[in-house]
C-alpha cells in the first residue's frame, strides 16, 4: 500500500519527464479510456467538497494579482493563505521562475497577497511532481488560514487488490508523506469498504482514532471520513486525497488540500463535474489524440512509434531502447481502427520536429492490415512524409496490406519482424 500512495501520489500532474515507473502509472490512469483522465483543480475540489459538507477554509479564485488582492481583503480573516493552482502536489515545497519559493504562502497582512499573486501568476512552478520546466500557473486560490496543530494524511481510493474502496490513512500527514510511506510503513493505515454496505460507524472511528484524533475530535474526523466516502460515491471518483486533514487549536477538522480523481467511465452521469475539466495543462498533442480515440503519450525521444494494444506499445518501446534507440512517443491505435484515425495518428506525429523516424508496428487480430496500409500510404503521400518510415504488419490481411505497400512506390522500409523493425528504425536515424 505504500507503493500504491507514492504511485498515486506521482500520478498527480504527471507532465513529467518520461520516466519508466510513470509511464507506467501514467498508463494505469488512462489505458481503460481514450477520453484523457479528469483533472480538477484544488479549488474546484473543494467546491465539491463543499457541497458535500466536507469542512474547507472559505476561498476565493484569482486570475489577476489585483483580484487576488481584493479577495484576501473581502475575506476579512485573521490570516490568509495564498496558493498556486496547478494539477501536481509538493507545491507548498515548490519553486517558481520568478525566484518566489514556494506555491503555498501564509500572511496576516492582506496587502502582501497581491506582491506575491505577482511572483506567481504568470511564473512557471516546478515541484517534484511537475516536469522540470515546471507549469505556468494562471491562478491562485487565496484563503483563509487556519493554524494547524497536526497534519494527518488521509485518502479514499479503488484497490484492485481488495476489488473495491480503500480508506487509507497516516497520522503522519503533510508535505513529506511519501518519505513516510517508504520509510515507516507502519504509520500507514488501511480499511476496507464494503461497497454494498459503505463506511461503517467502527470503521470511520477506527481510522479517526488511528490518525490520531483524540476525545471529540475523533467522532468529528469520523464524520469528516464518512461525508468524503458519499463524495466519493457521489462523483463517481477513483481517489479522494486529502494531504494535509489538519487539526485546529480551536478543535476543528480541516481539509487543507484536496485532490479527486475520476472515473472516466462515468462521464455520461456526471456531466456537471466533466464540465469543470481544466485542459490548461494538458499536452496539446494528447488532447488532439484522445479526440481520435488515439491513446498518445509523449516521450523525449526521436522515434515515433505507431502501434496497436498497449502491451506491443510497450514492447515496442522496450526494443528501440534495446537497440540503442529512444521512443519520441507512445501511440496506441486500439482495436477498430479505421483509415482516417490512422491518417491523424500520422498527422500527430510528422508534426513533431523530435520525430527523426516512424516505426510502424501492427498485429492484425481484430484490425485489418489492408486499412493500416491503405491509411499509411495515403497519409505518406498527403503529408509529404519527410522522414524514414518502417513498417511491420503482421496478421488479417497482411498479403494484401504489404502489396499496397509495394505497389505504392512510397520509400518504406519493409520489417520482418519487431526486432527487425526496431533495428531498421534506430539504423535510419544514423544514417
Ligand atoms: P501541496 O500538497 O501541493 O504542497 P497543500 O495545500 O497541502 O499543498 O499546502 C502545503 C502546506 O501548506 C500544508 O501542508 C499546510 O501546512 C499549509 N496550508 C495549506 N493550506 C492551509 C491553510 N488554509 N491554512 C494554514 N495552512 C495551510
Ligand atoms: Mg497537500
Amino acid at each position: 500500500m505504500a507503493a500504491s500512495m507514492a504511485s498515486q501520489a506521482a500520478a498527480r500532474g504527471l507532465r513529467t519527464a518520461a520516466s519508466k515507473h510513470l509511464l507506467l502509472d501514467k498508463l494505469k490512469c488512462t489505458w481503460s479510456s481514450p477520453r484523457r483522465w479528469l483533472n480538477l483543480q484544488e479549488y474546484q475540489s473543494k467546491k465539491l467538497m463543499q457541497e458535500s459538507g466536507v469542512a474547507v477554509q472559505r476561498f476565493y479564485v484569482a486570475d489577476s494579482a489585483s483580484e487576488a488582492l481584493e479577495a484576501a481583503k473581502r475575506l476579512n480573516a485573521k490570516e490568509i493563505v495564498l496558493k498556486a493552482q496547478i494539477l501536481a502536489g509538493g507545491r507548498g515545497k515548490g519553486v517558481f521562475d520568478s525566484g518566489l519559493k514556494g506555491g503555498v504562502h501564509l500572511t496576516k497582512d492582506p496587502a502582501v497577497v497581491g506582491e506575491l499573486a505577482n511572483k506567481m501568476l504568470g511564473f512557471n512552478l516546478t515541484t517534484k511532481q511537475t516536469p522540470k520546466d515546471g507549469v505556468k500557473v494562471k491562478t491562485v486560490m487565496v484563503a483563509e488560514a487556519l493554524d494547524i496543530t497536526r497534519e494527518t494524511y488521509f485518502a479514499i481510493l479503488m484497490d484492485r487488490a481488495c476489488n473495491g474502496p480503500v480508506m487509507v490513512g497516516s497520522p503522519q500527514g503533510g508535505m513529506d508523506i511519501e518519505e513516510v510511506a517508504a520509510s515507516s510503513p507502519e504509520l500507514i493505515f488501511k480499511e476496507v469498504i464494503d461497497i454494498f454496505e459503505g463506511v461503517q460507524d467502527v470503521q470511520a472511528l477506527r481510522m479517526a482514532a488511528n490518525l490520531g484524533f483524540k476525545g471529540p475530535l475523533q467522532r468529528q474526523a469520523a464524520d469528516q471520513i464518512k461525508r468524503l466516502y458519499d463524495l466519493f460515491l457521489k462523483v463517481d471518483a477513483t481517489q479522494v486525497e486529502v494531504n494535509p486533514l489538519g487539526e485546529t487549536p480551536e478543535g476543528q477538522v480541516v481539509c487543507f488540500d484536496a485532490k479527486i480523481s475520476f472515473d472516466d467511465n462515468a462521464e455520461f452521469r456526471q456531466k456537471a463535474v466533466f464540465a469543470m475539466d481544466d485542459m490548461t495543462e494538458s499536452d496539446p498533442t494528447e488532447t488532439a489524440a484522445a479526440k481520435w480515440d488515439l491513446k498518445y503519450i509523449g516521450l523525449d525521444g526521436n522515434i515515433a512509434c505507431f502501434v496497436n494494444g498497449a502491451g506491443l506499445a510497450m514492447a515496442t518501446c522496450d526494443i528501440i531502447d534495446l537497440h540503442g534507440g529512444k521512443p519520441a512517443n507512445f501511440l496506441d491505435l486500439g482495436g477498430g481502427v479505421q483509415e482516417r484515425q490512422v491518417y491523424e495518428a500520422f498527422k500527430l506525429l510528422t508534426a513533431d520536429p523530435k520525430v527523426e523516424a516512424i516505426l510502424v508496428n501492427i498485429f492484425g487480430g481484430i484490425v485489418n492490415c489492408a486499412i493500416i496500409a491503405n491509411g499509411i500510404t495515403k497519409a505518406c503521400r498527403e503529408l509529404e512524409l519527410k522522414v524514414p518510415l518502417v513498417v511491420r504488419l503482421e496478421g488479417t490481411n497482411v498479403h494484401e496490406a504489404k502489396r499496397i505497400l509495394t505497389e505504392s512506390g512510397l520509400p518504406i522500409t519493409a520489417a520482418e519482424n519487431l526486432d527487425d523493425a526496431a533495428k531498421k528504425a534506430v539504423a535510419a536515424i544514423h544514417k
